[in-house]
């Protein structure tokens, strides 16, 4: 398994496979092509089929400028590794191609190519949460302490600019309203749902905040401001947006919210590592129940969870996103998706109470739910899976 940074990559929106992948692999062609005349730029599958909702094109060409970029656009293509298929060639001056490079974007961000072998160098010791669950057990040891003994000793500075980036969107997102890029003519809420969650009784007043935290970051995302992919930019919302309320709420030191970011990157990491969190592989299940489940994790830890409780809320958060289509209307990362960051993030807070409430034995495993979200992915039509053909989508069709 990766580093729990290629988790959370800090940059802008609206979509980790679709812009910040897509502009990573266009700067790696780009640096190692400076003979260019000019590119084309063939892109298939999910990637053709979205791509222009989620500015693919656009953050490519802003990568090659000033020089011409054609674009292919080629939906109905999928290459053998991955749906998020491109295909990048420079031109010189009699448009001849003089290299070529086929990349894939595999979800939050990830880059890989044919020569790129999974896990070739696995810095964890474990790859499932059974494995690391029973080691953990053995050893007295918790979550963090497992990730903070396998990453590099900048961890930790590494997790503050996530948080802090994660607390901005935040802010950021609360405090500005208008309409939002793209076709739909969307109009913000999160500073309309904060301000009317300020009015209510505590209870649903928690409630009420968490919806307009996760909404405020996810509307940032959708006008390709800076977040943090968790574990992607779609739903970016969940997790900063219940740390955000604990923060406000209970007496949380930073050292302690850290943490739980450091916890719930490991869980994204098993899921990631076994499955996937591409929506444009599994649909939606794989990105907000991912994000659920990373958070449902990380709350429980805040709250004094035991590993198998912490196991537990994050299962819950999995299991109960299995089937979630993605179907962005007109390719946006915002109907269903805003919204959905919201529930998710209510989902895992109920998450972490129900593991609360038990003793951490339950029937089924995160690793067996990890498993049954990638069969299911594999399974569902891909109308579903970030095509923009089917489901919700249907309704942006003119
Ligand atoms: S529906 Fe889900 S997976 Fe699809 S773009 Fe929206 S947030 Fe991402």
């Amino acid at each position: 398994m990766d580093s729990i940074k290629a988790i959370f990559n800090i940059g802008h929106g609206p979509s980790s496979s679709h812009t910040m992948g897509p502009r990573r692999a266009a700067e790696r062609f780009r640096a190692q092509t400076p003979a260019a005349a000019s590119y084309r730029v063939t892109l298939y599958g999910s990637l053709a089929a979205t791509g222009q909702g989620h500015l693919t094109d656009k953050t490519i060409a802003e990568i090659f400028e000033p020089l011409q970029v054609e674009f292919v656009w080629l939906p109905k293509v999928i290459l053998s590794l991955h749906t998020n298929g491109m295909k990048f060639e420079a031109l010189d001056l009699k448009g001849i191609t003089t290299s070529e490079w086929t990349a894939y974007s595999v979800g939050g961000g990830k880059i890989v190519d044919e020569t790129s072998r999974k896990d070739e160098q696995s810095r964890y010791s474990h790859r499932t949460c059974s494995a690391t669950l029973a080691g953990l057990e053995k050893q007295g040891m918790t979550y963090w302490e497992y990730v903070q003994n396998h990453e590099d000793s900048d961890i930790w500075d590494y997790l503050n600019e996530v948080w802090k980036t994660m607390q901005n969107a935040v802010q950021e997102g609360l405090e500005t309203e208008g309409v939002l890029p793209g076709a739909l003519n969307l109009r913000r809420k999160a500073a309309s749902y904060y301000a009317k969650a300020k009015g209510y009784k505590e209870n649903l007043q928690n409630r009420c905040l968490i919806m307009a935290y996760a909404m405020a970051v996810s509307e940032q995302n959708a006008a390709g401001k800076v977040v943090v992919t968790a574990p992607t930019c779609g739903s970016a919302g969940v997790l900063p947006a219940t740390l955000y309320h604990l923060k406000q709420n209970h007496a949380l030191s930073d050292r302690m919210i850290l943490q739980a970011i450091a916890t719930a990157g490991l869980f994204g990491n098993f899921v990631k590592y076994n499955a996937s969190i591409s929506g444009a592989e599994v649909g939606c299940q794989g990105e907000i129940g991912t994000a659920c489940a990373m958070t449902s994790a990380a709350v429980n830890q805040l709250f004094g969870g035991t590993l198998r409780q912490i196991e537990y809320a994050a299962e819950m958060g999995l299991e109960h996103h299995l089937g979630l289509t993605c179907d962005p209307v007109c390719g946006l990362v915002q109907i269903p998706c805003i919204e959905r960051n919201s529930f998710a993030a209510l989902r895992a807070m109920d998450a972490n109470l129900c593991a609360m409430l038990s003793d951490g034995h339950h029937f089924i495993s995160f690793d067996q739910v990890v498993k049954t979200m990638k069969s299911t992915g594999k399974d569902l039509p891909s109308l579903y899976k970030e095509t923009a053909e089917g489901g919700l989508a249907l309704f942006g069709k003119r």
